[in-house]
């Protein structure tokens, strides 16, 4: 265990700030580490562990690729990448699909394409693209660009031009920004998850939709957090009826393996075009033999229990005299704690108990696996519970 630690702080760049555990194996919503202690975990490993660790029928269809074929390039078609795209658009209405790696490189995606669907059909100068502040889009040099927090404008410059910035709820700043001329895009999150499981009011998007429509602006929904059924909808966007032109899902689609995915509308399936986009490992046929898993075993069925089991967290925590608030959708939960209690401390007494949490911003966030079991959270919420009550005992 110390030399994993000791090693880790020697040989991998220190940009992480981890818990002091090593975690080896799991099984369902529980982990292991390397010492054989078990863990609840409550953060499905920021929410990309959709069906757990190691789920049977995707381990085996992972294994059967793998054994099958384990890549080729994006210069050949492929069963697994067709059959993923193909399960995407007709589960989603979308037309086409893209694959990559990650969900700061599907929001990338879809950045240029709103770009480019611009300046094809109005030319240049035509590329603002807004997002909200207190956003979360990434970390390449232009999805930082595009997160509205200024924490993550600093040391990288130049970052990339064309980005604006306006509230939650602002409808006159978008406007204002609007009539300035020059906006391609509008770029949100439904539920501001890194910025503290925030969602927006539903108001508030039909009158973005509004103003996209009535501008020819793309609406681009960031839903790598909240996409692939993590908030009792396979898309987010269900919840507030409408229907962006262009979706990107990342953390939950691969159920562990590393993709990203961005969708497109009628609108916007044929902006790219031969050679102006592309990846070496997108679409990878393990990745998507591991991802049409995952959209197997996320049926109607699934996602009422996603909805069930949020609001069967939400009752346990609603009377607790600690908890202030609980914000979120489905499995997708921020926990805002009274007075002094500091997520972060609950977060790392849960850690000792046998838990594992996140936090977002102030808050103590929940991503668990969408087939996490009724005894699982109350194993979970049962430790948080305890944590809190050490903490005002020891006041
Ligand atoms: C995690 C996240 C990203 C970035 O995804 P990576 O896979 O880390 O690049 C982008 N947008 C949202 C909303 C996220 O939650």
């Amino acid at each position: 265990m110390n030399s994993v630690i000791e090693d880790d702080l020697k040989y991998i760049a220190n940009t992480y700030k981890r818990n002091g555990v090593a975690i080896i194996g799991g099984s369902g919503a529980v982990a292991r580490d390397i010492n054989n202690k078990k863990y609840v975990d409550m953060s499905s490993g920021i929410g990309v562990n959709s069906l757990g660790y190691c789920e049977e029928k995707w381990v085996r269809a992972v294994r059967k690729q793998a054994e099958l074929l384990n890549h080729t390039s994006n210069l050949f078609y492929t069963i697994p990448q067709v059959e993923l795209a193909k399960t995407l658009c007709l589960r989603t209405g979308y037309q086409k699909a893209f694959f990559s790696n990650s969900g700061a490189e599907a929001n990338e995606c879809a950045i240029k394409t709103a770009r480019k669907y611009s300046f094809d059909k109005y030319g240049e100068g035509r590329n603002v693209v807004i997002t909200l502040v207190n956003s979360f889009h990434g970390r390449t040099v232009t999805t930082l660009s595009a997160t509205g927090q200024d924490v993550f404008h600093n040391y990288f410059f130049p970052f990339t031009e064309g980005f604006e910035y306006v509230k939650s709820g602002d409808v006159e700043g978008i406007k204002s920004v609007v009539s300035k001329g020059g906006v391609c895009a509008i770029m949100l999150e439904f539920i501001q998850g890194e910025g503290g499981v925030i969602p927006q009011e539903k108001a508030f998007i039909a009158e973005v939709a509004k103003i996209c429509e009535e501008n020819d602006i793309l609406f681009i929904a960031d839903e790598v957090q909240t996409g692939v059924g993590r908030t009792g909808k396979f898309l987010a966007s269900e919840h507030f009826k409408v229907k962006p032109d262009i979706t990107t899902l990342a953390k939950g689609l691969g159920g562990g393996l590393p993709i990203g995915a961005t969708l497109f509308n009628e609108k916007t399936a044929d902006v790219l075009t031969y050679s102006t986009h592309g990846t070496t490992f997108g679409g990878n046929p393990i990745v998507c033999q591991g991802a049409n898993t995952v959209l197997e075993e996320i049926d109607e069925m699934l996602l009422m229990e996603v909805k069930a089991k949020g609001n069967y967290i939400k009752k346990q925590l609603e009377d607790s005299p600690y908890i202030e608030s609980i914000s979120g959708l489905g499995l997708m939960l921020g926990v805002k704690f009274k007075g002094e209690i500091s997520a972060g401390e609950v977060v790392s007494r849960c850690i000792g108990k046998g838990a594992l949490f996140l936090t977002a911003k102030e808050k103590l966030r929940m991503l668990p696996p969408l087939n996490i079991t009724i005894d699982e959270i109350d194993e979970a919420i049962g430790i948080l519970l305890s944590v809190l009550d050490d903490i005002n005992k020891e006041k």
